[in-house]
């Protein structure tokens, strides 16, 4: 088959690389890491940077469709690439789902619900922004953070200078703290036709930043609130002519679903769909950009719950594999530090 290009070498270009496989085409990843999660599974690999736009034009001259599994990439170098690459989903769902500022204006602007928010670019700004949002509040870098990387939680407002510090003169926001009943995700697929497949959304725990557990179906106090979230994230995917899992992430509140952040990408909270679901985010990511009719999305069995395997945790993974009903998925990182996720494990789950 036609090669497809990903940039990008984490575990999302791994399960990406293996969904494109089963479907008959190779890939060809570009990124950092030749011996990453994706380059070790990848039919070719170019080393290089992500700011290289040389290099990104030579790679995507030879690839029949491109795409991303990381939404922090520089955006001029596929900006500038020709109209005869085909990107998908394009520059735009990257430029404004890389930024935190962006995706929020952009969402607010759509009708959303956000948590109040307030850009800050200084120590002043810091302290006006806190007069508005109250503590608690949590300060976000505006930019290339994930797995609650680059934010800080504030209780009061005393140690607003070391606050600032941390943050390295980066553009930033303050957020307000939303007392929210739960998290979910909204996952969807949109073909190049405009067709749009729902996933169920899954229910979200994080700890420390970090996802840990995703249940689908969510229960009843979510479901309640799936309607209206859908609908945003059908309204944001058909404004950006999105081709391609997207996902969003929402609270839960007394005044409805609070959009949280987007991931112009396969997520984390959808990987329990490559056994809990009839086709996966991933064969399905595959299938849009290819041009291909969009596989169905329906639950199997009672649905499915995935836990990752953070840090050292991956050091049970054989106890794991004893387990009948866990399927186990590793991303073939070699370092367990803390706080890095080496893998997943799913189960399904009995229908009721
Ligand atoms: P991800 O790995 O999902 O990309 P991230 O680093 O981009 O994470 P967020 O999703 O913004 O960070 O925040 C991580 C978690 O922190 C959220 O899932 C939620 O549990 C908590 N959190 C973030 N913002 C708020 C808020 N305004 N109020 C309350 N909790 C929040
Ligand atoms: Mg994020
Ligand atoms: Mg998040």
């Amino acid at each position: 088959g036609s090669m497809i290009g990903i940039i990008g070498c984490g575990q999302l270009g791994r399960m990406l690389v293996l969904a494109a496989a089963q479907l008959g085409y190779p890939c060809h990843v570009y990124g950092r890491e030749p011996l990453g999660p994706a380059g070790q599974v990848a039919a070719h690999f170019t080393e290089g940077e992500y700011d290289d736009a040389k290099a990104i034009a030579a790679f995507a001259a030879e690839c029949d469709v491109v795409t991303y599994e990381w939404e922090n990439l520089p955006v001029n170098p596929l900006a500038a690439l020709g109209p005869e690459v085909d990107l998908f989903p394009g520059v735009r769902p990257l430029e404004v789902g890389q930024s935190r500022l962006a995706e929020k204006t952009f969402v607010a602007g759509l009708g959303g619900l956000t948590a109040p928010f307030a850009p800050v670019r200084s120590e002043d700004e810091l302290t006006d922004a806190l007069d508005k949002s109250g503590v608690p509040a949590i300060i976000k870098s505006d930019r290339m953070g994930y797995d609650g990387k680059g934010q800080v939680r504030l209780q009061d407002r005393d140690d607003l200078s070391t606050v600032w510090q941390e943050l390295n003169g980066q553009q930033a926001l303050a957020e307000g703290f939303v007392e929210f009943d739960a998290e979910f995700s909204v996952l969807l697929v949109r073909g190049r036709d405009g067709a749009i497949r729902f996933w169920d959304a899954p229910h979200n725990v994080h700890e420390d930043g970090i996802l840990r557990l995703s249940t689908a179906p969510a229960p009843e106090n979510i479901q309640t609130h799936i309607p209206s979230a859908r609908a945003l994230a059908r309204k944001i995917a058909t404004e950006l002519d999105y081709v391609g899992v997207l996902a969003i992430e929402f609270f839960a509140t007394a005044e409805g679903p609070i959009f949280n952040e987007m991931a112009p990408r396969v997520h984390n909270s959808g990987h329990w769909t490559i056994e809990g679901a009839a086709t996966s985010q991933f064969e399905n990511h595959i299938r849009a950009i290819c041009g291909l009719p969009l596989g169905d999305t329906r639950l199997i069995e009672g649905g499915a719950e995935m836990r990752n395997l953070i840090g050292d945790e991956v050091k049970l993974w054989s106890d794991h594999l004893s387990d009948s009903g866990s399927h186990v998925h590793l991303y073939g990182k070699r370092q367990p530090r803390p706080g890095r996720k080496m893998g997943h494990v799913t189960r399904l789950l009995p229908i009721n």
